[in-house]
């Protein structure tokens, strides 16, 4: 799927606007999830198609979720979201089978999306988490990435990215949590964390 036209400057060169990259962002800081979301407000400004599956990420208690429902009609046409998680925190010690089936049914939504060269951007967010559980196949994750249509940007988002996804990426941003206010006590906060 081509990608629109966007208008031309000094700084910006067409030609690149037509490759589309594998990009990464992991560590232990604070700012995955919220990257992803602004590159995907900014590919959506472009006339993009933008498919966002929240790996792990259920119920509908995020203010992403919020804004995207509000958006205009015509950018609202342009963005899917799908939550691949139940309406709680998992983690290797809490995951069960209906937690592990709704992840793998993400998983297979976000592959024919790829397969099928249907969005110009893709975010897998908490992707990372998602083959850490053991839910996505990092194979499986590897031989979709090196097939995906050339032109579709792909962002995989979460901690502990595997150093094979690592090597296939183009971009990797590792957030170092040089301070965060978790080790202070302070828990996630409604408007700023979720
Ligand atoms: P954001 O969604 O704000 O961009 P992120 O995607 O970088 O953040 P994640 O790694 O996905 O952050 O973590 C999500 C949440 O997990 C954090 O907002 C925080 O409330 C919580 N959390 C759990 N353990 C920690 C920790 N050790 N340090 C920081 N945050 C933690
Ligand atoms: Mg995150």
């Amino acid at each position: 799927m081509n990608r629109p036209e966007c208008d031309n400057n000094k700084l910006y060169n067409p030609e690149f606007s037509k490759h589309g990259y594998i990009q990464v962002y992991t560590g232990n800081g604070k700012g995955k999830t919220t990257a992803s979301l602004g590159l995907a407000m900014r590919a959506l400004g472009r006339g993009w198609k933008v498919l966002i599956v929240m790996f792990t990420k259920g119920g509908n208690d995020y203010g992403e979720l919020i804004s995207f429902s509000q958006l205009s009609p015509d950018l609202k046409d342009k963005v899917k979201i799908i939550q691949a998680g139940l309406d709680r925190i998992v983690y290797s010690q809490n995951i069960n089978e209906t937690d592990k089936k709704i992840i793998e049914q993400g998983w297979q939504s976000a592959k024919s999306a790829i397969k099928n060269d249907e969005y110009q951007l893709i975010i897998l967010d908490e992707a990372n988490i998602a083959i850490d559980l053991k839910c996505i196949q990092l194979d499986d994750m590897i031989q979709t990435l090196k097939n995906k249509p050339e032109d579709m940007e792909i962002v995989l988002t979460g901690r502990n990215a595997k150093q094979e996804i690592i090597e296939i990426a183009d971009l990797v941003s590792e957030i170092n949590p040089i301070k965060h206010y978790w080790d202070k006590g302070i828990k996630a906060r409604k408007g700023i964390e979720f």
